[in-house]
């Protein structure tokens, strides 16, 4: 928890529990503390209150396939949406090019299976905006807008020393985060960018240039809300691609078992200590999984973590348990994502 405090005193992060009896439907992830802070989200807060007007915007890099993080950034959306917010899904294929050499045209395959999932975890197509970062011409044009008093400083102080590409696809993703103030989409609004904690300075960066073009285009400056990063199933700090500690939705059943079944825990080496001790859940990937994920009943949750603490849970069998609720929903989402793929097509293709 000390890397959190420490965002809240050196980057001006605000705690999120203080808001939390404000809410009257508080997602899963913020009852649990998985959204852990925010910025200005008092501003989204009251206008959910009053049923004003507000929206979300978030998106997916499109370089593979939907793992568990992409689930939660995906699942935010939807809570936002669901709640009455004005819908915007991006497909970051330029920062899918510039961060990791995609060609759009993989990328357009891969955000068709990408938006499959999404609309098979409850994505309202309709109520939706989706597109294209490559394709949307107006994110284009802010990033233009955006980039004329940014100096090549301000990129260094807030990116650090990096390739102009990089540079460029940052204007790009504030261009991403204003766009649902256009007149286009019904001018200037609270919009909230649920995103993981890593990404915070794209919100600093993009709130700063609200600022400075508010006068012209009323621009509000873009509130967030800032997840936790599940740990890998390796037991370090962030699931990642090139560590291959991390399971897909697309996976075989057989892959994620093994997968979780290998997995890190914060069990005793016997379990004689196991029964003694107890075990570590703060540590255990496995214990995220069901906390982040797959286990909606919070009594449950409570359940888990006082057995693992106490020594009457053995990592053995709640491996199992865990197992089975993966692969159960796993089954249920990929026979709800075959009935999307054609509709996720026709909506990239479109875009
Ligand atoms: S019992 Fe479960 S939660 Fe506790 S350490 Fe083992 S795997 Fe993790």
């Amino acid at each position: 928890m000390d890397d959190y405090h420490r965002l809240y005193e050196e980057f001006g992060i605000e705690p999120f529990s203080p808001l939390l009896s404000r809410l009257s439907e508080p997602s899963l992830y913020m009852r649990r503390g998985i959204v852990f802070g925010h910025r200005d989200f008092g501003r989204i807060l009251e206008v959910m209150q009053t049923h004003g007007g507000f929206a979300v915007l978030s998106g997916i890099k499109p370089t593979g396939e939907f793992h568990l993080g992409t689930l939660m950034t995906g699942m935010e959306i939807i809570y936002f949406q669901k709640h009455g917010a004005q819908t915007f899904y991006c497909i970051a294929d330029i920062e899918a090019y510039e961060d990791n050499r995609i060609p759009f045209d993989k990328s357009a395959k891969n955000a068709v299976d990408n938006l499959a999932d999404m609309l098979a975890l409850g994505l309202d197509p309709k109520k939706t905006y989706v597109y294209r970062q490559s394709k949307e011409l107006r994110v284009k044009d802010l990033a233009i807008l955006l980039g004329r008093p940014v100096t090549l400083a301000t990129m260094k102080a807030v990116y650090g020393e990096r390739r102009i590409g990089l540079y460029l696809s940052a204007l790009i993703q504030a261009g991403d985060i204003l766009l649902p103030q256009l007149e286009d989409f019904g001018g200037p609004k609270p919009t909230v960018v649920p995103v993981g904690v890593d990404q915070d300075p794209h919100l600093r960066f993009t709130r700063d240039l609200s600022r400075v073009f508010s006068r012209k285009y009323g621009f509000v400056p873009p509130s967030s809300t800032y997840h936790k990063l599940i740990k890998g199933l390796d037991g370090s700090p962030k699931m990642a691609k090139r560590l291959r500690n991390y399971f897909t939705l697309n996976e075989k059943p057989e892959a994620i078992a093994e997968k979780v079944s290998n997995a890190f825990t914060g069990g005793r080496p016997s379990v004689r200590e196991q029964r003694e001790l107890g075990g570590v859940p703060e540590i255990c990937p496995v214990y995220e999984i069901c906390l982040f994920h797959f286990v909606e009943d919070d009594d449950a949750i409570r359940k888990t973590y006082d057995a693992c603490k106490t020594g009457k849970l053995l990592c053995g069998e709640h491996k199992e348990q865990v197992i089975d609720c993966v692969l159960r929903f796993v089954k249920e989402h990929k026979k709800r994502k075959e009935k999307f793929l054609e509709k996720a097509k026709a909506v990239v293709q479109a875009s």
